[in-house]
């Protein structure tokens, strides 16, 4: 079956998403762009989470990827957030019902190279940049 979300044959996002956690979580060079691909993969798999969630998500892109904040800043940023309780949303769904009823994307997680560590932030970015784009003008 192909993911009703991003379209990748066999559900074979999903199985890429946790390769690459693991990459990114046991080598460096990989996990440079950690932050980037969790932000590209949720915002294309809006089933996992809450309105207020992806919008949530697409804002951090944007901070990422258009402001250049470095994620270690927005990381500290969204944990006073948390651990003060100024978060006043949930970012996981708890219906598993999509938040938007895109399914054609530019790049998909299938883009994107493993071959080394340069070719794979590369890929991970270019992937990141071109779903930002994707939902620019999606309105919630
Ligand atoms: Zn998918």
């Amino acid at each position: 079956m192909n993911c009703p979300e991003c379209g990748a044959p066999d559900n074979l996002c999903q199985t890429r998403f946790d390769e690459f956690l693991v990459l990114e979580f046991t080598d460096a060079g990989y996990g440079a762009v950690h932050h980037l691909t969790v932000a590209a993969y949720m915002l294309q798999h809006s089933s996992k989470l809450t309105r207020e969630g992806w919008l949530h998500e697409r804002e951090l892109l944007r901070e990422f990827l258009i402001e250049n904040k470095p994620p270690a800043f927005i990381q500290k940023q969204n944990k006073d957030l948390v651990d003060s309780g100024k978060r006043k949303f949930k970012i996981k769904s708890r219906d598993g019902l999509p938040v938007i009823n895109k399914t054609t994307w530019t790049k998909t997680i299938l883009d994107v190279r493993v071959e080394n560590a340069q070719i794979y932030c590369e890929d991970v970015t270019a992937w990141a940049r071109s779903t930002l784009e994707d939902v620019a003008e999606v309105i919630l």
